[in-house]
């Protein structure tokens, strides 16, 4: 349904989900920072999701479509327009093959959730990503990766609403043109309403398999890495581009800040950063995100200077003015 249906259709389909105003962001990110949203909605269902778009566009309202906050920084000013977090939560299994089934999950169901689903349904594949915070619309959005793997060798298809029209599309993968940290979404003209992702049939021992390996994994990542009051890497890896003109040709962001002496050391105010990992920047509980953001700053100076290469954020930033890193 378009917005153009949705404008001539029955009083039901023109009704807008309930507004919330002055809403605090601060309790739905990672980083427990930043301003209230002036508007927020949850849409439950994609008919609600399309009224949310096509309420902003009727009154020229910006908005920001959020999931689990888990790789966002919003300004200490807020959101001046419409969060909606997306709280569409079914997962269904369809059949495929012999060997491999499908999984429709909708944006708003956390990726932990849909892990443990496929467990306990005997469907493995997904546990590849244990540990990882995040709902499937913002998973999808950066196509998250945990070393070799990445989200895209699992997905198939999706519907994605498109903010213009209204319309919502079903679309493959090749749609999404996946690379490292990126997939179509990042245009922001496409919002995604669920994924397909195909998985593999196991038998009961290979799940408890899985199932081991899902929370050895999660074991691991909380030995090495900070896990609250952070957005994981703060800084994208480098593009080969980048670093063509350097002698060590890496592209691994970490390894540079590393050298730069600044693991649990730097801070500034209460942002930290991480001892545990060069590009994770902590929150100690008493941060603001200007604090953040000084620290980043000064993360990017020094790589600057020593190494003449400018990092720049995977991390999303929300709300702010003008961009507050260097470029
Ligand atoms: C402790 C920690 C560890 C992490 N480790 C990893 C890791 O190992 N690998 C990795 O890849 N990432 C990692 N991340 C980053 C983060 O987990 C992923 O980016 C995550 O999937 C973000 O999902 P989210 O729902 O929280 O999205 P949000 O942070 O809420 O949003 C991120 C982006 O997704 C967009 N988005 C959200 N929902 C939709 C939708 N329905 N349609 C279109 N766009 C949408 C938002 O607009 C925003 O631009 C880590 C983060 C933390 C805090």
């Amino acid at each position: 349904m378009s917005y153009q249906s949705l404008e001539t259709s029955s009083h039901q389909a023109r009704e807008f989900p309930s507004l919330s105003t002055s809403v605090s962001l601060a309790d739905k990110n990672w980083f427990k920072t930043g301003g209230p949203a002036l508007f927020f909605a949850e849409p439950t269902s994609e008919i609600e999701f399309q009224q949310v778009l096509f309420y902003a566009r009727t009154v020229n309202m910006p908005f920001y479509v959020l999931g689990e906050g888990a790789n966002i920084l919003v300004s200490d000013e807020g959101f001046k327009g419409l969060v909606i977090r997306p709280q569409l939560k079914k997962i269904k299994r369809l059949s495929y093959s012999d060997t491999h089934d499908l999984v429709q999950a909708d944006a708003g169901v956390r990726f932990a959730d849909l892990i443990v689903w496929c467990l306990e349904n005997n469907l493995i594949g997904l546990e590849e990503f244990s540990g990882i915070p995040g709902t499937v619309g913002g998973s999808v959005f950066i196509n998250i990766h945990y070393y070799e793997f990445l989200l895209s060798h699992f997905l198939v298809s999706a519907h994605v609403i498109d903010k213009r029209d209204g319309t919502v599309h079903a679309v493959d993968e090749s749609w999404f043109n996946f690379g490292y940290n990126y997939s179509t979404l990042h245009e922001n003209n496409f919002y995604l309403v669920n994924a397909t992702f195909k998985v593999k049939k196991a038998d009961t021992p290979t799940t408890f398999h899985a199932q081991g390996r899902s929370e050895e994994m999660i074991r691991h990542r909380y030995k090495r890495y900070p896990h609250a009051f952070t957005c994981g890497s703060f800084f994208r890896n480098f593009y080969p581009q980048e670093v063509a003109h350097l002698d060590k040709k890496l592209i691994y962001v970490a390894y540079y800040l590393d050298k730069s002496g600044i693991k649990g050391e730097l801070s500034v105010g209460g942002a930290h950063v991480s001892y545990q990992h060069a590009n994770m920047i902590v929150n100690d509980g008493t941060a603001t995100t200007t604090d953040i953001i000084t620290l980043a700053r000064t993360m990017q100076e020094l790589i600057r200077e020593k190494f003449d290469i400018l990092p720049q954020p995977e991390c999303r930033l929300v709300g702010f003015e003008h961009y507050p890193l260097l470029i």
